[in-house]
């Protein structure tokens, strides 16, 4: 029989679990402690559990799924991991620290689907999706090797591939994150991104709604977005901002607009003003993200003074606009680039 990954479980599923191979559900308490609390990667670590219990459990049940292949620091501290799944697949995480917290961005997919034309990741297709346990354990593999003085504080979810085609096993995950008892992360320190999936935005409105929500949108008109989102065929412009326009958003939960600045393709006064025209009346915080040229690339970054002009058209009308400084760009660690094929991600 297989053995069941317990990172997969929420903690009522962990006491259904306890309580099928003949265990008081009070263990499933005391083993998520272990696995979340103290991250231990082995039964036997659990040493307020009998001996005969533990090798029930090893027989029964695995913790860990994924396997660290190679880790690398950029200039400014920022790590990369390459995780190995069980199946052989390959996976990246980022780890970025920052004065006073430190952010973990998850994959959630291997490669991904959606395809935007400017994106590395999306140069390798899309395998699968992760399960539960490959996105959770990204996040204690991390902290197991960062330490704990080093607490990661915030999850973004914008790594490999698009969260919200995996929506059934990201909502487990963020589950897993923020129950008290497991990982026990504020819902406000994590961002789920996607590039505009409506279902998924409406479902994270009714399921996820303290999470917070960044969009992709990287462009203003549907002529311009296609050609760099192909998504945008099937969720155009006005039906993604019609599903943001009901979110349940505030001026402390505000939505990030994520807006790669693309030379002489999106990067125009013209399109600052119609962004202003998109965003009016919703709670938003524009983030412009400086593109990340990487070889064979047929995009060109903006230059800054562009950039900044943009960022100018926002604050004149009382938008909140940061221009993201990019981290890890020695890595290949920077937003869009990362890779499931070692070889590739020099
Ligand atoms: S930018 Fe994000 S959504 Fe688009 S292809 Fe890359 S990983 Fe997928």
């Amino acid at each position: 029989m297989d053995r069941v990954v317990l990172k997969d479980l929420n903690l009522e599923e962990l006491k259904d679990f306890v309580t099928s191979i003949g265990l008081e559900p009070y263990r499933a308490k005391q083993i998520a402690q272990w696995i979340y609390k103290k991250r231990v990667s082995d039964f036997d670590s659990m040493t307020n559990i009998s001996k005969a219990t533990r090798k029930l459990l090893s027989e029964k049940a695995a913790i860990d799924v994924l396997k660290t292949v190679k880790v690398e620091e950029s200039a400014d501290g920022t790590r990369k991991y390459l995780f190995e799944l069980p199946d052989g697949n390959r996976i990246e995480s980022v780890f970025i620290p920052e004065k006073g917290w430190n952010t973990l961005c998850v994959s959630t997919q291997v490669g991904c689907p959606a395809g935007c034309k400017f994106c590395l990741t999306a140069k390798d297709g899309f395998t699968r999706s992760l399960t539960p346990a490959e996105i959770v354990d990204q996040y204690i593999q991390v902290q197991r090797d960062v330490g704990e003085e080093r607490r990661i504080s915030n999850v973004v979810f914008m790594g490999m591939g698009e969260p919200l085609l995996n929506f059934d096993n990201v909502k487990k995950a963020v589950e897993i994150m923020t129950h008290r008892d497991m990982l026990d992360l504020s819902k406000r320190k994590i961002t789920i991104s996607t590039v505009g999936i409506v279902p998924g935005i409406e479902r994270m409105a009714r399921e996820l709604n303290r999470v917070k929500l960044a969009v992709s949108l990287h462009a203003t008109t549907d002529e311009v977005r296609e050609k760099i989102v192909p998504l945008n065929r099937k969720y155009p412009i006005g039906e993604i901002f019609r599903a943001l326009r009901r979110y349940p958003a505030d001026n402390v939960r505000r939505i990030m607009i994520e807006y790669v600045m693309l030379k002489d393709v999106n990067d125009s006064l013209e399109d600052a003003r119609r962004l202003v025209g998109l965003v009016r009346g919703i709670p938003v915080k524009v983030n412009l993200i400086p593109f990340n040229p990487y070889p064979g690339s047929s995009f060109e970054p903006t230059p800054r003074e562009k950039i900044e002009a943009f960022q100018k058209v926002l604050w004149d009308h009382n938008i909140a606009a940061f221009i993201r400084e990019s981290r890890g760009q020695d890595i290949s660690a920077a937003c869009g680039m990362l890779r499931t094929k070692e070889k590739l991600s020099a």
